[in-house]
C-alpha cells in the first residue's frame, strides 16, 4: 500500500491522530488513538521484557525529564547537539543537511561503491562551514539538481535541536527538556551501583519522551519533535568494547527479526559522521515505505558521559577491576530504538490489501504478529438474537479478564469480520445456534481465514496460544 493509504489508514481506524487536529495540527507532532495506543503498549512491553525479564543483568529506571541543567553541559548537548539547516526559498522549508545529501544521493541512486563520494562532500561542506564560507556551499547546493529540481537554496544556519525552557522568568538559566533518555540512566549510575546487587558487566534500561526541534514535514512518525525512545545503557569495562559491541548488534537485529518483518527489511549501516559522544556507531536501517532509513542506533559512546559528569559533579564515577587490578570509568555501549519508528515500522509494512478467494472482494488486513495485536479477539453473536447475544456477553465478560477483547453484534458477520482485519485482530469468536447445544463456539483465524470449532471452555487456552508474547521471546535464544 502506498504511504499516503497507509497514513490514512492509521487515522481511519483509530491508530494516530494528528496532534491539535480541530486547530489544523502542528508540525510532526502526533497522538495515538484508541488501537494505536494498545500496538504502542505492547511494542514497549516486548521491548521492556526481552530486556529486563529476560536479561539478569539488566535493570530498569524511570527519571524525569526535567533535569538539572549542567546536565546538558556535561554531557556536550548545550554546545554540540546542533544540526545544520539548509533553507529554501521556493518553498520556505529548512532541511537538515546531512539528510538533505543522503536523499540527494538515494534519489540519484548512488551506489554503495560511490560512498566516498558522500563523505567527501558531507566533510568539505562542514568544513567549509567551520571556516564560515557559506556562499561556497550554497554555490554548490544550488549547482547540484535535488529535491526535485528545487532552486533558491539561499540560507545555511545551524541550531541546538534542544528546548529550552526558563527556569525563572528574567533568568538567564536554562532547563531544556530532554533529547535523549540516557542521560537519566547515567547521572543515576551510582544510585543504581549502591543499592542493586549489578555488578559490570550490567545494564539499565529507560523507556520515556524526548523532544528534539526538529522540523522536517511529512514523515509522519518517522521524524517527530516530541517522541519516546527506549534505551539501553551497558556499563562495561574499557577492553570490553569490541566484544560487547557485537553482542548488542545482533542482539538487536535478532529482536527486531523476531518480530517478523522479514530479514530484507533490515540492514545495518555503519557511520562516518559520529555524534559528539560516540566513537563507533551502527544504525540498524528498516525498508520504510520512503527507503532504508535509521531504526536504531548501537554506539560505543566510551566513557564520555560518566567522565564529564564525574568533572561536573565531582562525583567519583570509578569502579575497581578485578581482573586489572585497578579503576576506571566504565565504558558504555548503548542501544537506543524509537518506540514510534517500531511502530511505523510494523505498521507499514504489516498492512496489505488482499483479493479473497471465494468471493473475488478485497479486503485490507494489519497482518501483525498476533502478540502485538491491539485487540486479542472479537466476540460475536452470529445474529441479534437474545440467547445467542446473553451466551455472548457471557464469553466476553468471562474472557475480557485476560484478554483485551471486542464485543459486536451490529451488521453481518462478513462486515464485522472485515473491521476486525483491518485493526489486526487475530481471532474472530462466532457464537451460533449450534453453541447452544454443543458448546462449541467458531474461531476465525485473520491470516488464512480459517475456522475451527472449539469448547467454550477451551477459548482462553486456545486465544493463549495464538496471542502470547511468549513465543517472541522463544525467538530470542
Ligand atoms: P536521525 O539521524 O534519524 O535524526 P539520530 O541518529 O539523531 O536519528 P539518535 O539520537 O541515535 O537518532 O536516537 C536514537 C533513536 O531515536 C533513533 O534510532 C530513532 O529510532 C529515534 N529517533 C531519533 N530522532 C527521532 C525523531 N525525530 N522522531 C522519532 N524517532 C526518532
Amino acid at each position: 500500500m502506498s504511504f499516503k493509504e497507509i497514513v490514512s489508514h492509521a487515522k481511519q481506524y483509530g491508530f494516530v491522530f494528528p496532534s491539535s487536529e480541530i486547530y489544523d495540527g502542528i508540525n510532526a507532532i502526533y497522538d495515538y488513538g484508541q488501537y494505536g495506543i494498545y500496538l504502542k503498549n505492547n511494542i514497549k512491553e516486548y521491548w521492556w521484557k526481552s530486556m529486563i525479564q529476560i536479561n539478569e543483568n539488566i535493570i530498569g529506571l524511570d527519571t524525569s525529564i526535567l533535569m538539572h541543567p549542567n546536565i546538558w553541559k556535561a554531557s556536550g548537548h548545550v554546545y554540540k547537539f546542533k544540526e545544520i539547516f539548509l533553507y529554501n526559498e521556493e518553498t520556505k522549508y529548512s532541511y537538515r543537511l546531512d539528510l538533505f545529501i543522503e536523499n540527494y544521493f538515494q534519489e540519484k541512486n548512488i551506489r554503495n561503491k560511490e560512498k566516498n563520494l558522500k563523505n567527501n562532500l558531507i566533510k568539505y561542506i562542514y568544513k567549509k562551514f567551520k571556516e564560515n564560507d557559506k556562499e561556497k556551499i550554497l554555490r554548490l547546493i544550488n549547482k547540484i539538481k535535488s529535491k526535485k529540481n528545487l532552486r533558491k537554496w539561499t540560507k545555511i544556519y545551524e541550531y541546538n535541536l534542544m528546548f529550552k525552557i526558563p527556569l525563572k522568568e528574567h533568568e538567564k538559566k536554562n532547563f531544556y527538556l530532554r533529547p535523549e533518555t540516557a542521560q537519566g540512566i547515567f547521572t543515576n549510575f551510582l544510585n543504581v551501583l549502591n543499592t542493586s546487587k549489578m555488578k559490570i558487566p550490567f545494564g539499565i534500561a529507560q523507556i520515556g519522551k524526548v523532544f528534539r526541534k526538529e522540523i522536517i514535514a511529512r514523515q509522519f512518525l518517522f521524524r517527530m519533535r516530541e517522541f519516546e525512545q527506549m534505551e539501553m545503557q551497558f556499563f562495561i569495562f574499557p577492553n570490553q568494547e569490541k566484544k560487547w559491541l557485537e553482542y548488542w548488534k545482533n542482539n538487536r537485529l535478532k529482536w527486531h527479526l523476531s518480530l517478523g518483518l522479514g530479514e530484507k527489511k533490515y540492514r545495518f549501516y555503519e557511520h562516518e559522521q559520529l555524534a559528539h559522544y560516540a566513537k563507533k556507531a551502527y544504525d540498524i536501517q528498516f525498508k520504510f515505505p520512503f527507503g532504508f532509513k535509521e531504526l536504531e542506533g548501537i554506539h560505543s559512546r566510551t566513557n564520555f558521559d560518566l567522565k564529564n559528569h564525574e568533572k561536573y559533579s565531582k562525583k567519583r564515577f570509578r569502579v575497581f577491576d578485578k581482573e586489572k587490578n585497578n579503576f576506571s570509568i566504565p565504558y558504555i555501549i548503548e542501544t537506543s530504538v524509537g518506540l514510534d519508528r517500531i511502530f511505523l515500522a510494523v505498521f507499514s509494512s504489516s498492512l496489505k490489501k488482499e483479493t479473497i478467494k471465494d468471493t473475488k472482494k478485497e479486503r485490507i488486513i494489519l497482518k501483525i504478529n498476533p502478540a502485538l495485536s491491539p485487540i486479542k479477539a472479537a466476540i460475536f453473536p452470529l445474529i441479534q438474537d437474545k440467547r445467542l447475544i446473553s451466551l455472548a456477553k457471557e464469553i466476553y465478560k468471562k474472557l475480557k479478564l485476560d484478554f483485551i477483547l471486542i464485543y459486536e453484534e451490529k451488521d453481518s458477520i462478513g462486515k464485522r469480520y472485515r473491521r476486525q482485519d483491518a485493526i489486526g485482530t487475530p481471532i474472530c469468536v462466532t457464537i451460533d445456534f449450534k453453541t447452544l447445544k454443543d458448546k462449541c463456539v467458531t474461531m476465525r483465524f485473520r491470516d488464512k481465514m480459517l475456522q475451527k470449532r472449539v469448547l467454550i471452555k477451551d477459548l482462553k487456552r486456545e486465544i493463549k496460544k495464538e496471542t502470547s508474547m511468549k513465543k517472541l521471546f522463544q525467538l530470542l535464544r
